[in-house]
């Protein structure tokens, strides 16, 4: 039974000295406890006490916070998970896997469908914590030989994925460029029977581009580093990261904490466990070979100023296109034409085969069976990022972030008290920041900025990156949460470019650079890059460049529109689930153990609304549950409900705490539910139902 609850261990529940000065040391697991629950400060020294105990997991009733902890801990053990496994919420110091084993448990019981939403800023912990869950599912549900198969390609999906989605930032050797969805299938035994993935906005401009002290895709790095001698010699790549343009932009192709080789093994297994059969994977690297090919060709003028392009045998070869064809892709265009082209070519390429390994492995997900089923979805998205200079990824991603945070408002802090409302509730109001205005601010119909930017993308010839800026300027100048170098007031305008805008986003503020907006945001692949690759005898790119595609004349909806409507579609599956939230702090920006950062983690407490979330736990009631819920689980506990009660759920459930001996302030019965304030109450209730 999931209950949902969120609680302290037994032992920190006694007022003995002995736990009192454990208390002291660890702190506290759940902040609903905290004395000072108001206080920002008290808030962050439990989190830092326990942070320096490794202690990196702490309650707001049933939301989890975690810490990043730089380093290994012994705590994602087989054995670990075993002692978490079917344990009630309240009964076991904090943990993922108590999360997970209680979303499990709910979903079981209730035999409805749930998501965990995974959020914080890049390099916080998301993807690690989605892959701690995953594994927890893949070792607790069911199993059996069939079962097992999904299981194994569920989580050997992730070493694929971020292979070809993930990458070295910055903000984190391994950050995910690509934002990911993932259902999990259950059959109701608990079963893992199928599984779908989602995925969202792959930054492909990292194909062509790195910043400096930043990586391309770790694909390449793996394929150059650990492809096995006779591969490498089929595909012409020389064992030499330093060789390909592509590879060398961010100056840092080698990393410490990566061992190329190594993962390519990993994924060389998993790629055959998803099913991917031997002549796919062929065409696979192929194609992956090619763009490091085409990367290094180089153009020159001819008599004429036209574009002429050096021979590359390989490539023509492994995309199976004859090289007086390839050329057509580049004439006639002049040098610096001609390189774009060659751009937008390589990074369409990656991009439509990442979308073509999603679908395969979906395909070896896919359940066949058409029985009911319920699902556990889990969302690890690209987090907020701020770099020095801020570009259209940025923007999209920290628009999506945004939104995963009105999200998060909508579902807790103003349902909530709108439930209190709803079932008759008293209720104080807890005030909290609305992000609705940023959001609108960016997605509003024809005045918000992706209106404006696509509206300029409609003018070819005429609008260029600043007069987009300039729209912007003259629409929504007067917006609270944005600033230009023209708009600012003299301070402000000292940190500002001409060519910069800047939002001030729920999580901080952010200064976007305008140069590229237009041409990211159009994404052209010339008609001739497309026509020719349908030419390919590469099938993986014959799939990805169908003929059929729609006709250019008719204009392709742009990328952030896209963008935008796959985070409409997004939302609506999140809507119809039953949300629980992880929300991942990173403690210091030099990704080191043991260094906790009090202004980097207060701001994140601030902004990711975890006192707003604390007061309106505290204030209110912990614990709520359907009359009918309630009484079919307690309803042994009291000789007049049991084994049945005649009457309406709210009547049982009302003879029954009467019999428990609930006291008056602590519990409220609302229209539909019971709603209780202290978890105390509720485990009480529980042991005793544990006992009978
Ligand atoms: P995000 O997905 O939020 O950008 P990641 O989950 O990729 O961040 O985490 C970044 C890095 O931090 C990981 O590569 C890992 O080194 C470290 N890390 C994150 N969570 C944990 C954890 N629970 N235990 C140990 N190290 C972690
Ligand atoms: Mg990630």
């Amino acid at each position: 039974f999931g209950l949902v609850t969120g609680q302290l261990g037994s032992d920190e529940s006694q007022t003995t000295e002995a736990s009192l000065t454990a208390r002291d040391r660890v702190g506290i697991q759940d902040f609903v406890l905290l004395d000072a629950y108001t206080s920002e400060s008290a808030f962050l020294d439990n989190l830092r006490k326990r942070f320096h105990e490794n202690l990196i997991y702490t309650y707001i009733g049933t939301l989890l916070v975690s810490v990043n902890p730089y380093k290994e801990l012994d705590i994602y053990s087989k054995k670990q998970m075993d002692i978490y496994m079917g344990v009630n919420f309240f009964e076991l110091p904090p943990h993922i896997f108590a999360l997970a084993d209680n979303v499990f448990r709910t979903m079981l019981f209730e035999f409805n469908n749930h998501f965990i939403l995974i959020s914080g800023e890049s390099g916080a912990g998301k993807t690690e914590a989605s892959k701690k869950i995953l594994q927890f599912y893949a070792v607790s549900c069911r199993s059996t030989r069939l079962l097992n198969n999904v299981r194994d390609r569920l989580l050997l999906s992730n070493p694929v994925l971020e292979a070809f989605g993930n990458a070295k930032t910055l903000k984190n050797d391994n950050s995910s460029r690509f934002g990911k969805y993932m259902d999990i299938q259950f059959d109701y035994q608990g079963g893992a029977v199928g599984g779908h993935i989602l995925s969202y906005l792959l930054e492909k401009s990292r194909v062509v581009h790195q910043n400096h002290g930043e990586r391309n895709f770790h694909i390449f790095y793996q394929l150059v580093e650990g492809g096995e001698e006779d591969l490498l010699r089929w595909l012409g790549l020389e064992r030499n990261c330093q060789h390909y343009s592509y590879l060398v932009q961010g100056g840092c192709a080698k990393v410490s904490s990566i061992n190329d080789k190594n993962d390519w093994k990993t994924v060389q297994k998993a790629l055959s466990v998803i099913e991917l059969s031997k002549s796919d994977i062929e065409y696979l690297f192929g194609i992956i070979a090619s763009v490091l090919h085409l990367g290094n060709i180089k153009f020159e003028a001819d008599v004429r100023g036209y574009a002429t392009l050096s021979n590359n045998q390989e490539m023509h070869w492994l995309l199976g296109i004859p090289a007086q064809v390839i050329n057509h892709v580049f004439s006639p265009f002049s040098v610096d034409h001609a390189v774009y082209a060659r751009d937008a070519l390589a990074k369409a390429i990656y991009d439509r085969t990442f979308n073509w390994l999603v679908n395969k492995i979906n395909e070896s997900l896919a359940n066949k069976d058409s029985s009911r089923k319920t699902v556990i979805g889990l969302l690890d998205i690209y987090g907020f990022e701020v770099f020095s200079v801020n570009s259209f990824e940025q923007f999209c991603i920290n628009h999506c972030n945004e939104k995963l945070q009105q999200l998060f408002i909508e579902l807790t802090l103003k349902s909530e008290q709108e439930e209190y409302e709803m079932e008759g509730i008293e209720w104080e109001p807890v005030p909290y920041f609305n992000n609705k205005i940023i959001c609108d601010l960016v997605e509003e119909k024809h005045r918000g900025i992706i209106s404006l930017l696509d509206e300029e993308c409609l003018r070819p010839g005429e609008a260029t990156d600043l007069t987009f800026l300039e729209k912007m300027e003259e629409k929504i100048g007067g917006h609270p949460h944005f600033v230009t170098h023209k708009l600012a007031d003299q301070k402000t305008r000292k940190t500002l470019q001409r060519g910069d805008f800047r939002l001030l986003h729920y999580a901080g503020e952010v200064t976007y650079c305008v140069v590229g907006f237009l041409d990211k945001n159009n994404d052209l692949l010339y008609r001739s890059g497309k026509e020719v690759m349908q030419q390919s005898k590469n099938p993986i790119i014959k799939h990805c460049f169908p003929s059929t595609e729609p006709d250019s004349k008719k204009r392709p909806e742009t990328v952030v529109t896209q963008f935008k409507s796959s985070l409409v579609g997004l939302t609506e599956i999140l809507m119809s689930k039953e949300p629980w939230y992880v929300r991942c702090i990173k403690p210091n920006e030099a990704k080191q153990p043991g260094r906790f950062d009090d202004v980097l983690v207060r701001h994140q407490v601030k902004y990711l609304g975890l006192m707003e979330h604390l007061r309106v736990r505290r204030a209110g009631f912990a614990y709520r549950r359907k009359y009918e819920i309630f009484l079919q689980r307690y309803k042994p506990l009291c000789p007049d409900t049991w084994p049945n009660w005649k009457g309406t759920a709210a009547e049982g459930v009302q003879r029954l705490i009467k019999h428990l001996g609930y006291k008056r302030d602590e519990y409220k019965l609302g229209r539909t539910k019971i709603f209780i304030r202290h978890p105390r109450t509720l485990f009480a209730t529980e042991d005793a139902f544990q006992d009978c």
